[in-house]
């Protein structure tokens, strides 16, 4: 099978075909490994092959994003802590210590625990001072604050103005993290996605596109990263 690779794309490896039985020009990934497979008939030569994959090439960007291999958290790793990179480091401490760009941890417990339960701690903490602020603004009161783990949304505001995070989040860079807050805070106000519920967002926050754009594209790597291990 012949192997092609997209302009600027070192990392998206396309495998031609041909097969005789194929009447018109089909697009595979493989939902095990995300292998990506373009097959055509005998007569396609591979500058249409190529046409073919370059028209799709956004969208099979960001569907191969999900085939991205794990990162299991262990000594050595480097994770974003509000987008930067960390790395994880053994010393003597009992709790984990974050000093410039390493995170020092024990080694008498498990490294994932450890890192875990930091993420969802200094996320906590930024997470509760975010929605102080913007509900203050908005003259709202936010009720209660929880963190999961969610795979499906990144927060979600309820009627009783109770408040839920992804603590994933802590990951990414602070200003998409604090659009996300303001996201749900603006939820207090309008409970939906109307044009004064964007006003609000806007008002609380400033311009949003970015860090919007950030979550829709990069938002699914912040999964990568496996504590269970
Ligand atoms: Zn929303």
């Amino acid at each position: 099978m012949k192997k092609i690779f997209l302009e600027d794309e070192p990392d998206l490896e396309i495998f031609l075909r041909h097969n005789s039985n194929s009447r018109r020009i089909t697009l595979r990934i493989s939902a095990l490994d995300g292998k990506i497979t373009i097959t055509g008939p005998n007569y396609l030569d591979f500058k249409e092959f190529r046409k073919f994959a370059e028209s799709k090439k956004s969208w099979l960007k960001s569907k191969r994003k999900a085939f991205e291999p794990p990162i299991f958290i262990s000594e050595g790793i480097k994770i974003p802590i509000m987008g930067t990179y960390t790395e994880i480091s053994f010393s003597d401490v009992r709790e984990p210590k974050k000093i410039g760009g390493i995170l020092f941890v024990s080694k008498e417990k498990p490294v994932s625990t450890q890192v875990k339960k930091y993420l969802q701690e200094i996320g906590r903490i930024h997470i509760a001072y975010m929605c102080k602020e913007f509900a203050e603004r908005l003259g709202s009161k936010v009720h209660k604050i929880t963190l999961r783990d969610t795979r499906s949304r990144w927060g979600s505001c309820s009627n009783d103005a109770n408040l839920m995070f992804s603590w994933r989040l802590v990951m990414a860079p602070e200003d998409v993290l604090a659009y996300v807050v303001a996201h749900e805070v603006a939820h207090l106000k309008h409970m939906n996605h109307s044009k004064d519920f964007w006003g609000t967002v806007e008002y609380l926050f400033g311009p949003y596109k970015k860090e919007r754009t950030w979550l829709k594209q990069n938002g699914s790597s912040l999964h990568r990263y496996k504590f269970d291990n």
